[in-house]
Order: C-alpha cells, then structure tokens, then sequence
C-alpha cells in the first residue's frame, strides 16, 4: 500500500469531553457505580463517532487521515503511558487482574485501594492538566494497548481513515518523574533509546491495522527543557526519530509541536526520516529565520502550519494566517494548513451560545469554527487567495469590528490608566504597617483563619439554579444566602476560629462570579473545557476594557461582619488569576488588561474598607501556572504581575491587612514574586506537598506574615490533631512563630460539612497545643 500525502488542511486534536459534557457525565455516573464498564464504553464510542461525523461535516475529509483520533478517556498523557506499558509496580493487581483497560486508567488516575494516584500537574502553560508518568531504570516498555488500533479500526468500520494521535517517546519521558525508589539523579530521559522499540512496535501494528498517518505529538521539544541542554537532547531526539524512521513496516510519521517555537528541535527533526514535521506559527516559529541547512532538508517533507490559534476564542486574521501559510510554502511544497495546537482547550461551538450579543459572537471561533478556518486558509492556500475571498474579509471585517466596537476602548478607563505611576504601587513599608496592624486587630499568637470558601452544598447550587432560573425572586435568594452567611458565621465563633469569612455560599467561581459583575467580560452557557478527567471549567470571556460600575462583594462582607465581633475577611480574586481562567482579548498585551482589573479591585477595595472591613484577602492562586514557558520571559511576567496586584492593593489604609493565597506547588521559581506582591499575609498551600515550600520561603528571606496550609483539603479524609500539629510544629521550625498564622491549604468548597468541621475543629486545637508550648 502507499500511503498518500499529507492532507491539506487538519487540526491537531478535538475536544473530547462531548459538546454537552456527555464523557464527563459519563466518568461521573461510572465511577459512582451508576453505568457499566459496557454502557460506559458504548458511550465512549458514540462520542468518537459522533466526533468524526462532525469534523467530516465541518469540512475536513472522511479517508485522508486529516481526522486526528485524538479521543481519551482521561488525559492523553496517561494514555501514551499505558500504551508502552509505564505502570508504576503499586498498580500490577490492578493490572494483573487484567479488567478492562479503561478501569487499569482510571485506577493510576484516581488511585486504588491503598495505590496512590499519579500526580497531576498543568500541561506546558495551558489550564490542561496531565498526569506525570513515574519512570524507573527498570520500567519495562512494551506496546501493551491496542486502544490505539481499536479506535482506528473502529472508525475505518465505518468508512474514516483517521490519524491515529498519540504521545511521542521525547514528551512522554521528558513530561515524567523518576520513581520514588529511583537512585538519586536517575532521569526518565536516559531510558529514551528503550523507550522507542515500544513505539516502533507500536507504529507495525498501526500499519498492518491500515493507518496511513500517524501523529507523534511532541511539545515538550519546544520548552525550556530541551533548550537548556540543547546538544545532548537533540541528539537524543534525532537518533530516537531515525530508528523509528527506519523502521520498514510503518505509517508515515508527523510529529507535531505546539505551545511555542520549534528552535534547534526543526533541525534535528529535519535530519530524521520523519515525513511531517508541525510549527506552531501563532505563538512560536517563524519561518523567514530557519537556516539554509535546515531548509534544505526541509523540501521534501510536509509542513504542517499551525496558522489558526488552536487555543484562543478570537475568530482571528485569516489573511494572516493565510500569509503565514504561504510562507511556509517557501520551505516545502508539501504545506498543510492546521491548528497551533490541539483543541481541546476550547469550547465546542460558538453556535451553542445563543444567548450572546451577535456582535460579539462574530468575533468568535470555537473548535467547530477552528475547523472550518483551516479548510479555508487550505483552500486559499492551494487555489488562490481569490478562491476564499469572501471569507477572508468576513473574518477581516469581524476583527476591525472588534477593535473598534464600543465597550472595547473605554475612554474613562484609559484616561485613569494614563495617570498611573509608580507611587499608586507602594503601600507604606511593612514595618510601618506591621505595627499598627497589631495594635488595631489585637489577634492572638497564631491566628487562625481559612482560605475563604465553606461547603458549596447541594442546597446552595439548587438555590441558585432555582434564582437563576427564575424560579425564585432575587429577594428569595438574597435571604437563602445571609442565612447561609449567618451560619458559616456561627460554626466559625463556634468552632474559635480568630479572622472569621462569609464563606462564598453567592460564588458559583471564583473567577466567574467577578466576570459576571464587571463590564468587558461575557459568560458563556455551554463554553466548557476540560481541566483534567472529568473535571471542566466554563472560562469567561474578557472581550473589552474591565471596569466596575458598582460594588460587587461590599453588601455580603458587610452583612457577615454585621453579625460577629470577630474580623471577617473580605474576599477577592486577583488580577492575575482572573486573566488566567479567563479568555483574554489578544488586542492588547496581557499586562494592560491586568492594569484595568487591577483598578476594578482598587475600587472594591477602598468599598470593602468603607463599608468597615479591616482584613481583605487578594487570592493569586494562578500565579505560578501564568509563568511563562521559557527562562527569558519570566522577568517580564513578575513585573507586570506583581506590579497589578499591588496595583489593586496599594490604595489600603496601613490598617488595612492585605492578604493573599496561593496554591498549587512549585512555587521555587515564582518567590521572588510573592516576596514582591508585598501582602501582609500570605497563605499558601503546603500540607498537600508535605511542607516543602515553607523551606523554601524561609530561605528565601520573605518577611511579611505567612500561614502555611496545614490541612490538605483536596481529600474528605480528617487529619487527626497530632498530624496538623506536627505540620505546624515543623513550620514554626523554619518561620518566626509570631509571622506565623494557622489554616487550611485552600478553600472548603469540594468539601462536605461534616468533615471541613472536623479538620477544622483539629487544626484549632493544634494552634492551642503549640500556643501552649511556647
Ligand atoms: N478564596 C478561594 C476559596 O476559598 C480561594 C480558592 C483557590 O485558591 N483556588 O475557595
Ligand atoms: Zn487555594
């Protein structure tokens, strides 16, 4: 057989979550027992079948590979894992008892019996999250999952010839951690050279099953990881991709990058028999300066040109792309047209959304609308721009629309931001701060406070559906949620909690809730994207200039401290985090929107303060996830994210006590930000990574306040008292006791009230025993 070229226009990846979340569902009931492994899986195929019926309907073609099978279950990290047979040892009854092989993924996913999951962490600078394979120098790899070949077969029953997607060896190793029992230095890289008969195996057996393409996704090639050991690497990858190359029986290769320039991995690949090679053209590569080496070993193969933003919501510049396009055509004669990268990091379908302005929907392209721009630029590309020039200046008119629609440059906005300078980013100095803050608040030695969120129970979600359906009226609603601020209230005086909060009972999300209730954003019904699993966010869209027209959390903050005499915190979300699960205009550098954000919390801020709040928390969860993929442009981000959180909290009276929270581990590389953001207190998740972050910040000479999470919330289980004392213990080790507050990891939201008020109840007694103590 030979396989054909390299099709014409494609997309790197589909979302796969089903457009109306039917494979979350489907996780959800099949984990509470409710569907079986065999009505599980029917709906898992359906969703696959529904997927290819789509794309070919959008436009790509039904039998020249451009469908990418790019289905999982859970996360396609895990997938390329099995696949080569990476399953830590603590997994083999699992294995052993040979279930089906959906129930051996869940089981590394979620954990099993006493087996704990795989960790979890963000995939390149997306809001995916992956699973990290654990690597030892004994992890023996073999191709142990036909899943691959099963979908393929599956889709050619019924007429596709898809493309099959998986993993690459580089990424799959260079995305792992060394298992636990590994000896010191031991890295999952070294075991590339065992790693690749796996995958040629894999690819005979793709071949015999008929597949004419197959995808090696490869974005780690494009991370610091390999620029930073750029010899050793590379040459790693090149020998790597030419022993797969040379295998006899295979489908021809693409391997595909994303997230960010190609660099010195394009030459490498280029000196493979690799027969496509993929660029991220929107936020990476450009073709004008790959040398003449490399071009000329670039001739004779496809280029698959990432000119559609396969993870923005913006409809975006065709005739750019379609220039970008022809550019790459310079290189090769072989040019694809497809998505930067896969996506499944946007929603489905602008046409879902019928409840947006149909201004603003035509400024928008989901997935369905992804794909149907690659099939234009494609056709543009191979019959003339005149071929597509309808919609070519469609797209042009939609995007000089959007610049210049009312509400996207708001003149008030810019005029205040015009004023700005460095002084509305200074508060007076800590010590300053330090001391009145002492003598207004009076609180103990180790405060005790949570991170700001109580129980969202069942009843607060009914109660909004219900509001927001129009069931009830707003004053029914407003009373159902001061009831439930009085008794988040009461449990906090009665638990002896010091710094009580309202507990979040009218936030469906912390970001939403604050798109809802500033201008510039728009909320979507149906927009949602997979985080991780079974586990999908509804990002806002941030279209225009933010800014508030009225006071958003003042009357619950007021109302909370109106029924104790206890401080209650007030409760906002940061710039930074905002525009990280937010989908952002492209207009404008991300830093200007932040300054715009930052302004709105300024304003809430100088509200809260008014209204008699003495304590607000600022919460930066996103801090660490916004930092940039590579070294250089790190600096650039701290400026710029600091600067707009202090920015927003510069304005507070000295007696006002700022605090932040952070969460999420690693934070190493960001401390020099959190040192800079200036808060009075930080909380920060730690107890979830057995406390070694409180190491770090102590080395690190930060000197403000800080509360090192002591509960990790992320499961129902109840610490006992020795244990968070222990944890406490170990933190008043490293941090002065009298910088030093007492709570949770994070918020109490995924939690149920039986077990938040027993950790709880034993987090406090911990502060009283170690109280004692000193
Ligand atoms: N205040 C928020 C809460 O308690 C913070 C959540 C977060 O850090 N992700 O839920
Ligand atoms: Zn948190």
């Amino acid at each position: 057989m030979t396989a054909r070229s390299f099709p014409r226009a494609t997309i790197l990846g589909y979302p796969r979550i089903g457009r109306r979340r039917e494979l979350t569902k489907a996780l959800d009931e099949r984990w509470a027992g409710r569907l079986t492994a065999r009505e599980f899986d029917a709906t898992a195929t359906a969703i696959r079948s529904s997927i290819r019926e789509r794309l070919v309907g959008l436009g790509l073609g039904r039998d020249d590979s451009s469908i990418p099978e790019s289905f999982s279950l859970y996360d396609h990290v895990l997938d390329a894992a099995v696949t080569v047979g990476a399953i830590p040892r603590r997994f083999d009854d699992v294995v052993n008892a040979r279930e089906d092989e959906s129930g051996a993924a869940f089981a590394l996913a979620r954990g099993h019996g006493d087996a704990s999951p795989l960790a979890m962490t963000k995939w390149f600078d997306t809001n995916y999250h992956h699973l990290v394979p654990e690597i030892g120098p004994d992890t023996r790899f073999r191709a142990s999952s036909n899943r691959l070949i099963r979908d393929f077969i599956e889709a050619r029953a019924s007429g596709f010839i898809t493309r099959p997607t998986i993993v690459g060896p580089v990424t799959l190793l260079l995305l792992s951690k060394a298992e636990i029992d590994a000896p010191e230095g031991f890295l999952p890289f070294s075991r590339l050279a065992d790693l690749v008969p796996a995958y040629a195996r894999l690819l005979s057996d793709l071949s015999h099953a008929g597949a004419e393409w197959v995808q090696l996704d490869e974005p780690a090639l494009v991370s610091d990881a390999v620029a930073d050991d750029a010899d050793r690497l590379l040459a790693a990858v090149e020998a790597a991709y030419r022993e797969l190359g040379a295998a006899t029986e295979r489908p021809r290769l693409f391997v595909s990058t994303a997230y960010g320039d190609i660099g010195g991995a394009l030459a490498s690949l280029a000196a493979t028999p690799v027969e496509a090679i993929g660029l991220d053209l929107v936020h990476g590569t450009i073709p004008s300066r790959i040398d003449s080496g490399t071009r000329a070993r670039l001739a004779d193969k496809a280029l698959v040109a990432g000119v559609i933003d396969g993870r923005s919501v913006w409809r975006g510049d065709l005739e750019a792309a379609l220039t970008t396009a022809a550019d790459v055509r310079r290189l090769t004669r072989s040019v694809a047209v497809s998505t930067s990268t896969s996506l499944v990091h946007v929603p489905h379908d602008v046409s879902l959304e019928q409840h947006l302005e149909p201004r603003l929907s035509t400024w928008l392209s989901f997935a369905d609308q992804k794909v149907q721009q690659v099939g234009v630029v494609g056709r543009g590309l191979a019959s003339g721009s005149s071929s597509v020039r309808g919609e070519l200046d469609a797209a042009s008119a939609a995007f000089s629309d959007r610049l210049n629609a009312p509400g996207v440059r708001n003149q008030a906005v810019r005029a205040r931001v015009s004023l700005l300078g460095a002084r509305d980013r200074y508060r007076v100095s800590w010590n300053q701060r330090r001391e009145v803050q002492k003598r207004e608040l009076a609180l103990p030695l180790l405060p005790t406070t949570t991170i700001g969120s109580f129980p969202q129970t069942d009843r607060i979600r009914r109660a909004r559906t219900r509001y927001l359906g129009g069931f009830d009226s707003a004053e029914t609603y407003v009373t159902f949620i001061k009831n439930e601020i009085a008794d988040v209230i009461a449990l906090q005086e009665e638990l002896g909690l010091d710094v009580l909060v309202h507990g979040e009972p009218e936030r469906n999300d912390m970001v939403q809730y604050f798109a809802e209730n500033l201008e510039g954003f728009e909320v979507t019904l149906h927009g949602w994207v997979q985080s991780y699993g079974s586990l999908c966010t509804r990002p806002p869209i941030l279209w225009g200039d933010v800014s508030r027209l009225a006071p958003i959390t003042v009357g619950w903050s007021r109302y909370a401290q109106s029924l104790t005499s206890k401080p209650v915190k007030g409760m906002l979300t940061g710039p930074v985090t905002i525009l990280a699960w937010s989908f952002v205009r492209d207009d404008q550098p991300l830093s200007d929107t932040a300054v715009q954000l930052a302004l709105a919390l300024r304003d809430e801020i100088a509200d809260l303060e008014a209204a008699g709040i003495g304590i607000i928390q600022i919460d930066e969860p996103a801090l660490r996830e916004m930092l940039p993929l590579r070294g250089v442009d790190h600096e650039h981000y701290v400026a710029w994210s600091v600067g707009a959180f202090r920015l927003a909290t510069a304005a507070a009276k000295p007696e006002t006590q700022i605090h932040t929270h952070l969460c999420a581990s690693h934070f190493g590389v960001v401390l020099d930000a959190i040192k800079g953001l200036d808060a009075d207190v930080t909380s920060i998740e730690s107890a979830h990574s057995r406390m070694e972050i409180v190491d770090d910040i102590a080395a690190s000479g930060f000197d403000h306040d800080i509360g090192p999470g002591i509960y990790d919330i992320h499961s129902p289980r109840v610490p006992s008292v020795d244990e968070v004392t222990k944890l406490l213990v170990r933190a008043a080790e490293v941090v002065d006791i009298d910088r030093l507050w007492v709570n949770p990891d994070c918020g109490l939201k995924t939690r149920g009230y039986q077990e938040a008020t027993a950790s709880l109840r034993n987090v406090l007694e911990a502060a009283t025993r170690v109280r004692q103590r000193v």
